[in-house]
C-alpha cells in the first residue's frame, strides 16, 4: 500500500502516541478537578500549551484548544461576526477557503450577514489588491488560508494581513495545511487555527490563536475551560500529543522539506514526461513541499483515483471532505481552469514516510491506469 493523501491526514507518530499514553491511562485525573489527580493533568494541558504558543510565537493565554481545524474556523468566524455584529455584517473570503470557513460564513447569512468571495489568479494565489477592493466600511471579518489544502499554493498572507490591519478588519489565517511545515511568522494574522492530525498529531483535536484584544463569541457553552470560551472537558492526550507532534514537526521540518519536495518534484517531472496529456495545476513555485495536483486529458480524477486505490495507491481527487461525494473542486474552479482540467484533476500528496521506490511504483502504475481509462473513454 502507498498512502500519498497526507493533505488528507497523517498518520500518528510513534513518539508522539509515546507521549499520549500516560494521559490514556495512569493519568486519568480531570484538569479542572481540585486534587492531585486532575493537577497532574492540569499542569500536562498548561505545558502543552505554554510549547505550542511558544512554538507559534503568540502568549499562551491566547491559545484556545478545539476539536481541529473545523472547530477553529467555525470558533473565529462566527465568535468574531457575533461580537462585531453591531458594527458590520459583512465578510470577505478568498474562494479557495476550505469549506469549514466557507460554510460557517454561509452559515451568518441567516443573521443578516454578506459574503464576498475573491478568486485567486490561475495560478492559484489570492492577490492583496483584490482583498482590499473586496473590504467596505461594515466588512467586520476577512479570511485567507496560509496555504491551500487542494493546490498547496502558499498565499501572500503577509500583504494581505497589511490591506486588513489598515482598514480595521479582523483577519483569519486557517494555517491548517502549513502549521508544523512552514513558519508560523510568515502568516501573521488576527487569529490562527490549526488541526495535529495534519502534522503526525491526533485526529479531533487542534488550536485557536486568538489576538489578546479580539473581542468574540463563545461556540460552545459549559463550564470555565479555555478561559469559560469553550466548555467541556479538556481531551489531556490530545493536547500533550499535539504539543509533541508540533514540536516534533518543526524541529524537522528543514530536513523533512528537502526530502518530501524532492520526492515531489521527481515524481511530478516524471508524470510529465512520461503520461502525455498531464498538466501540473498551480504554480510550480511557493507551493507546498508536499503537493502535486495534476489533471489528465481524457480522464476524470475519480475514475483515476479509484483505479489507483484498486492497486493500492491512496490519492484524493481534492478536499478530503468532498471527495467522499463527487463534487467538482470549487478551488480549481475559481482558478478559472478550463472544465476538463477541473474535471480530472488528481491531488497527491507525499509525507514523511514515503521513498523513492514508492515514486517510482507509482509512476508506472499511473501511466497503465491513465493509458486504459483514455481507452475505455474512446479518448485514445
Ligand atoms: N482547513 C484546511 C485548510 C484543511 O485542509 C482542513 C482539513 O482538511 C480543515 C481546515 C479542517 O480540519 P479538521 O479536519 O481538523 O477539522
Amino acid at each position: 500500500m502507498i498512502y500519498l493523501d497526507h493533505a488528507a491526514t497523517t498518520p500518528l507518530d510513534g513518539d508522539v502516541l509515546k507521549a499520549m499514553m500516560p494521559y490514556l491511562t495512569e493519568i486519568y485525573g480531570n484538569p479542572s478537578s481540585q486534587h492531585a489527580f486532575g493537577r497532574r493533568a492540569a499542569n500536562a494541558v498548561l505545558s502543552a500549551r505554554d510549547k505550542i504558543a511558544d512554538i507559534v510565537g503568540v502568549p499562551s493565554g491566547s491559545v484556545y484548544f478545539t476539536a481541529g481545524g473545523t472547530e477553529s474556523c467555525n470558533t473565529a468566524l462566527k465568535g468574531v461576526c457575533a461580537a462585531n455584529y453591531e458594527k458590520g455584517r459583512h465578510i470577505v473570503l478568498s474562494a479557495i477557503e476550505h469549506p469549514a470557513l466557507i460554510s460557517s460564513a454561509e452559515d451568518m447569512k441567516r443573521f443578516g450577514f454578506t459574503v464576498d468571495y475573491v478568486k485567486p489568479d490561475i495560478y492559484g494565489a489570492v492577490n492583496a489588491r483584490d482583498i482590499a477592493a473586496a473590504i467596505r466600511p461594515d466588512t467586520v471579518f476577512a479570511g485567507v488560508m496560509s496555504a491551500n489544502n487542494e493546490t498547496g499554493i502558499i498565499q501572500p498572507v503577509s500583504e494581505i494581513y497589511d490591506v486588513c490591519k489598515q482598514r480595521g478588519v479582523f483577519f483569519y489565517c486557517d494555517c491548517v495545511q502549513t502549521a508544523g511545515v512552514l513558519n508560523f511568522a510568515d502568516f501573521p494574522a488576527d487569529g490562527i487555527g490549526f488541526s495535529a492530525h495534519k502534522f503526525y498529531g491526533p485526529k479531533g483535536f487542534g488550536g485557536l490563536y486568538m489576538r489578546g484584544n479580539q473581542r468574540f463569541h463563545r461556540l460552545l457553552s459549559g463550564g470555565s475551560q479555555e478561559k469559560g470560551l469553550r466548555g467541556g472537558t479538556t481531551f489531556v492526550a490530545g493536547a500533550v500529543g499535539c504539543a509533541r507532534a508540533l514540536e516534533k514537526a518543526v524541529e524537522s521540518a528543514d530536513y523533512n522539506n528537502k526530502r518530501i519536495a524532492a520526492l515531489r518534484d521527481k515524481f511530478v517531472e516524471g508524470a510529465l514526461r512520461k503520461v502525455e496529456g498531464t498538466h501540473l495545476n498551480g504554480r510550480g513555485t511557493e507551493r507546498l513541499p508536499s503537493n502535486a495536483n495534476l489533471s489528465f486529458d481524457g480522464c476524470t480524477g475519480e475514475q483515476i483515483a479509484f483505479a489507483l486505490d484498486l492497486n493500492g495507491i491512496a490519492v484524493s481527487t481534492g478536499s478530503a471532505c468532498s471527495s467522499g461525494a463527487v463534487t467538482r473542486s470549487h478551488v480549481l474552479e475559481a482558478m478559472g481552469l478550463p472544465d476538463e482540467r477541473v474535471k480530472s484533476a488528481v491531488r497527491f500528496t507525499f509525507g514523511k514516510s514515503n521513498t523513492e521506490n514508492e515514486v517510482e511504483q507509482t509512476l508506472n502504475t499511473l501511466c497503465g491506469v491513465v493509458e486504459s481509462i483514455r481507452k475505455a473513454n474512446g479518448k485514445n
